[in-house]
């Protein structure tokens, strides 16, 4: 008999295949004391250390995109400083190389989870830095993916960046990674937004399937979030024709997002930098819808100049040249502190001076920020948006649209990403040009859920009806003015819910540029009717799960 094990996919994907799991982790080293002289030890370390991080670097390489990013930053984990100290204090102690990496690589961890935050996130990455160098050290391989010899479906707890950004999936491959499950991890942790930015079909956070065994086949349905193991002739063979139909989806030439009955929905992407443009243009993005500035300055100590920063803009506006890009402001705070932003100590960030509120309180930046812009924008000709994030009032919109002009851009607009302003949107829009829903943000605000806390993860679904609620607010807002309402959160590359997003209002759906393709198909199944009804059936349920489940019903899926 077949079971079902239930998980969060990602994307619309569905694969069949047996099960290969990662190896066990070999124990961790004990604290012992070391035979050796502690200057010897310390070599093996440098030595260990030096390896992992050309190991890391090259990988990062041969990845690109975000994967490349990650990469880079876990070889920087592994030659910092500060951990070369703690790590020596421990070999001065007599203790071995294996014990003084582990045990200093795990107080860092500690720190950093303190921390919280984007900090907080990246503790996780330090595992796996140490798991390769104490590898190194003991002469074993660096944990990770296997190789069966054959195509197959990968099980793991989780997996590092390292291994996720390197996964084998050329089909012509013995070892063609099939499908990705993991038991652990949520939707947006590094895995997933990797995973997603491949293409890979996954299921993460899937719990029980840790009783899955090296040869088991299983279907890894992404669309229903599911590992159906022990499948029957049947549903092996309803899945084939479903992965098919997919694959001509993929394979149909790109069009311009579109509902059955023809209305526009234009698809856009998100970026953290220019380098994704020509990525994003092959996958079918019709522009940029969320072009998050922080991500090019999340290491700078000091405020980027005006020249820094029109070289960037401008390389984005010309990859986009005749197309529509919406660039935001530096979001900077909460899990995104920029040093040169954020120098205040808050026990709640996320409620604290982020987003619009720190650039007010330091204009001149904000001020140079606009002003790079607009000089980006005279000497290019794509079709340049400026928002603002984490607006809360009417006034905050007047001021930012305001100072936005006053510089020379035209096109200025708000994220909705505060209940507040979406309950208010009707009367922010008299200022903005036009409004982006940021549904993560938009999510942990309504539900009052930290988006970056596993233990209230089910209450940061943007499926929830109260969050639904205020983007057709939003919707019906933008509706009345004739402004365009985008979608920019997690939520537009959720196939299903863009089509419940523009059921309540959305004129454009902005994503990962992976996404495209399936909510490009999802989008052409339905006509704006059958939009409107599909989100009326979501907006009546009590909760998210309800929500998913009246949708796919209205739907017929
Ligand atoms: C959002 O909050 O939905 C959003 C798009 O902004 P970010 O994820 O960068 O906070
Ligand atoms: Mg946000």
């Amino acid at each position: 008999m077949s079971e079902t094990i239930t998980g969060v996919g990602i994307g619309l994907g569905v694969a069949q295949g047996p099960v290969a799991r990662t190896p066990k982790r070999t124990p961790p080293p004990r604290d012992e004391r070391s035979g050796r002289p502690a200057e010897e030890e310390a070599g093996r370390v440098r030595e260990a250390v030096a390896a992992v991080a050309a190991d890391l670097m090259r990988r990062a390489e041969t990845a690109g995109g975000t994967a490349r990013d990650v990469l880079e930053a876990q070889a920087m984990i592994a030659e910092d400083p500060s951990l070369e100290e703690a790590v020596q204090a421990r070999l001065d102690d007599g203790k071995t190389a294996e014990w003084a990496v582990h045990d200093a690589f795990a107080e860092f961890r500690a720190t950093l989870e303190a921390v919280g935050g984007y900090l907080g996130e990246r503790a996780a990455d330090l595992d796996d830095v140490a798991a390769r160098v104490v590898a190194h050290l003991r002469g074993e391989p660096a944990p990770g993916v296997p190789s069966p010899g054959h195509p197959f479906v990968l099980v793991a707890p989780d997996l590092a960046p390292a291994d996720t950004a390197l996964l084998d999936l050329d089909p012509a491959s013995p070892n063609r990674v099939l499908a990705l499950v993991t038991t652990d991890g949520g939707p947006t942790s590094h895995t997933a937004i990797l995973a997603r930015e491949k293409g890979i079909v996954a299921v993460v956070g899937a719990g029980r399937a840790a009783r899955l065994a090296d040869g088991d086949v299983v279907i890894v349905d992404a669309a229903a979030g599911s590992v159906v193991t022990d499948p029957s002739e049947d549903e092996l063979a309803e899945a084939q024709r479903r992965a098919d139909e997919r694959a001509a989806a993929e394979a149909a030439p790109v069009t311009p997002g579109a509902l059955a009955d023809g209305t526009a929905v234009p698809l856009l992407a998100n970026l953290g930098s220019p380098k994704g443009a020509a990525e994003a243009l092959e996958l079918g993005a019709e522009g940029v819808g969320l072009f998050r500035t922080e991500f090019l300055f999340l290491s700078s100590t000091e405020a980027p100049t005006v020249e820094a920063q029109r070289a960037e803009y401008t390389k984005l506006l010309t990859a986009f040249a005749g197309k529509k890009v919406v660039v935001r402001v530096l979001d900077a705070g909460a899990d995104k502190p920029l040093p040169f932003l954020n120098d205040a100590e808050e026990d709640n960030p996320a409620l604290g001076l982020r987003g619009l509120r720190a650039l007010r309180a330091n204009e001149d930046i904000l001020r140079d920020q606009l002003t790079a812009l607009a000089q980006a924008d005279a000497a290019t000709d794509a079709d340049l948006w400026v928002m603002a994030p984490m607006i809360a009032t009417v006034e905050e919109t007047a001021y930012f649209t305001a100072l936005a002009r006053e510089v020379g851009l035209k096109t200025t607009g708000v994220m909705v990403e505060v209940p507040a302003a979406a309950l208010l949107a009707d009367r922010i829009l008299k200022h903005a040009d036009f409004a982006s829903i940021g549904t993560n943000d938009l999510t942990q605000y309504t539900m009052a859920a930290d988006r970056l806390l596993g233990t209230v993860a089910s209450l940061q679904d943007p499926w929830h009806p109260a969050v639904l609620q205020l983007i057709e607010r939003v919707g019906e807002a933008g509706a009345a003015h004739g402004k365009p309402v985008g979608i920019c959160g997690e939520a537009a590359a959720d196939p299903l819910l863009a089509v419940v997003l523009v059921g309540l209002g959305a004129t454009t759906l902005s994503m990962a540029p992976a996404a495209l393709a399936d909510v490009r198909f999802s989008l052409g199944r339905f006509t704006l009717e059958d939009a409107r009804r599909i989100a009326h059936a979501a907006l009546g349920a009590d909760d998210a799960p309800a929500a998913r489940a009246a949708a796919q019903a209205a739907a017929g899926s």
